[in-house]
């Protein structure tokens, strides 16, 4: 492949992740986790903006009305994209000071789902949320220690699912009428050596994109033979999601951090915490789901 990877936004996050393309604006956006902000982009100006969450920020999605909703260190929130100001709705994990939120993202039915981590990153003590468009919250999995990758087959029966330290992409039955998901079971195996799987998007094909934490690469697999069918390198090793963006969904965006590296390791890898942008690639993105409140 011929492939051309870019840097997008030349940035330090130390936790960049949960990279989004909002095709009304043109913009794609993502998070620096620990620093709480939203980044939006748009890569025709390169004008870069930041909205500062005062918190820390697990993942956001795009609403209808074009704000953000978002999963804050503290609950499930709105924030309006002009001034930041924030809504709180609700914190499911109030009686767990030792969680956070981490990635989330909205299914084809316009509810956003996210999930927690302890900060400890080994208890299991994390779950999966829904927030349905009537604000109501209900969880959708527990005995999880780091919720992260998330994404919906293309035909809305398959709700795919990373939690980090099993190294496995789990598949469960997913309706999008009721929004419950069940019958989880492993359909991928990451080798060890590859790194941790983190970040997770789908492509316009149905092979899902996972991004390696402590791997240098995103790949990309085919979640019906379980089989690798790409992997892409990238000058740093913290990778930590990816979606398409650009205009005709065609560009892969992807997220790293420079969260755990030592002084060392930064001079190995300057562009640690980035954004990159990956070009000619054989496949497109599908348009990302919205947030649709239905109050
Ligand atoms: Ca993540």
């Amino acid at each position: 492949m011929n492939y051309k990877i870019e840097v997008a936004c030349n940035v330090e996050n130390e936790l960049g992740e949960g990279p989004i393309w909002d095709s009304a604006t043109k913009t794609i956006c993502w998070v620096d986790i620990i620093k709480g902000e939203i980044h939006e982009l748009n890569p025709s100006t390169d004008h870069h903006r930041i909205i500062n969450t005062h918190e820390m920020i697990g993942s956001f999605a795009v609403c209808t009305d074009g704000n953000f909703i978002a999963a804050l260190q503290h609950g499930f929130a709105f924030i309006n994209r002009e001034n930041g100001e924030k809504k709180f709705i609700a914190d499911p994990e109030s009686d767990l000071p030792g969680n956070r939120f981490n990635d989330g993202k909205c299914d084809p039915a316009g509810r956003f789902w996210a999930g927690t981590m302890s900060f400890n990153t080994t208890d299991a003590s994390a779950s999966l949320y829904q927030l349905n468009g009537k604000l109501e919250v209900s969880k959708q999995a527990t005995g999880i220690t780091i919720s992260n990758g998330l994404d919906w087959s293309l035909d809305k029966k398959t709700f795919y699912y990373i939690d980090t330290p099993t190294f496995n992409v789990d598949a469960f039955d997913y309706d999008n009428e009721s929004g419950e998901i069940s019958n989880r079971r492993t359909i991928i195996q990451i080798p060890k050596a590859d790194g941790f799987p983190d970040g997770m998007c789908i492509d316009a094909t149905g092979m899902l994109w996972i991004a390696h934490w402590g791997g240098w690469q995103v790949t990309r697999w085919d979640p019906a033979t379980s089989k690798k069918i790409d992997a892409i390198k990238l000058p740093v090793s913290q990778v930590t999601s990816c979606c398409f963006g650009g205009e005709n969904l065609d560009s892969l965006y992807v997220t790293c951090a420079r969260e755990g590296l030592t002084e060392a390791q930064l001079d190995k890898e300057p562009l640690a915490g980035s954004l990159f942008v990956i070009h000619n690639i054989e496949t497109k993105g599908i348009t990302p789901n919205l947030f649709q409140p239905s109050m």
